[in-house]
């Protein structure tokens, strides 16, 4: 039995014991608890008097509601300690990228499983710098923008004003619409003049260009 006390369930306060002798009277023991705010008034001038302190002290610390309370408390706890685990524990996942969402996800309990909000938590960062990157390698580049470098070659949307019966001239051109005269072809710029595969220059009006696609890399699987 420890002489611990706890405090005061209405006011927070400590209860104190004192350890009181008179006279010829065995040792008795009396409890001090006086505050302002709090209803429980011990002065220990009223006959509270205990000869067992280990008793007393028993009596003073039962608080079956305060124990339940506070066990559900913890419980509380560590449950969601849990879950921000799990949750920080996919948030790494998904910051790497390593793991299937789906099929890697470690074994959590799936009542409380926050795994997943996680890994989407910390994919997203990423996932939205490579899709910006995917955007940005597979847009069509005005060429007010900028222009690609001298003899490489590129898609060009190119704009034919008037009649112009590029198809047949060039067969691996690709009309856009259906009444316009746009089209794209492969082409490339020569000290600033844009030439067709074959080396002519290109008729028209080039509006905008794209890099070619990149060859797969070379793979032994
Ligand atoms: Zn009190």
């Amino acid at each position: 039995m420890t002489d611990e006390l706890k405090p005061c369930p209405f006011c927070g306060n400590p209860f104190e014991i004192t350890n009181a002798e008179s006279g010829n009277r065995k040792e008795y023991f009396i409890v001090k608890h006086e505050y302002d705010n709090c209803p429980l008034l011990m002065d220990g001038e009223n006959g509270e008097v205990w000869l067992d302190k280990s008793r007393l002290v028993e009596m003073l610390n039962t608080r079956p509601i305060e124990d339940a309370l506070r066990a559900e408390l913890a419980a509380n706890l560590n449950k969601y300690n849990a879950e921000v685990d799990q949750f920080n524990d996919g948030y790494d996942a998904g910051e790497k990228g390593g793991l299937d969402p789906f099929a890697d996800q470690p074994d959590y309990d799936p009542d409380y499983d926050s795994w997943r909000n996680g890994y989407q938590a910390g994919s997203y960062d990423r996932l939205t710098a490579e899709l910006a990157a995917l955007k940005e390698r597979t847009r069509w580049i005005p060429v007010g923008e900028w222009l690609p470098g001298d003899g490489e070659s590129v898609i060009v949307l190119n704009f034919i004003k008037g009649a112009y019966d590029i198809f047949e001239s060039q067969p691996n051109a690709v009309k856009v619409g259906v009444n316009d005269v746009k089209y794209t072809i492969p082409a490339y710029l020569s000290n600033g003049v844009w030439l067709l595969e074959s080396g002519v220059p290109a008729n028209g009006i080039i509006i905008s260009w794209m890099p070619l696609p990149q060859p797969p890399e070379d793979s032994h699987d």
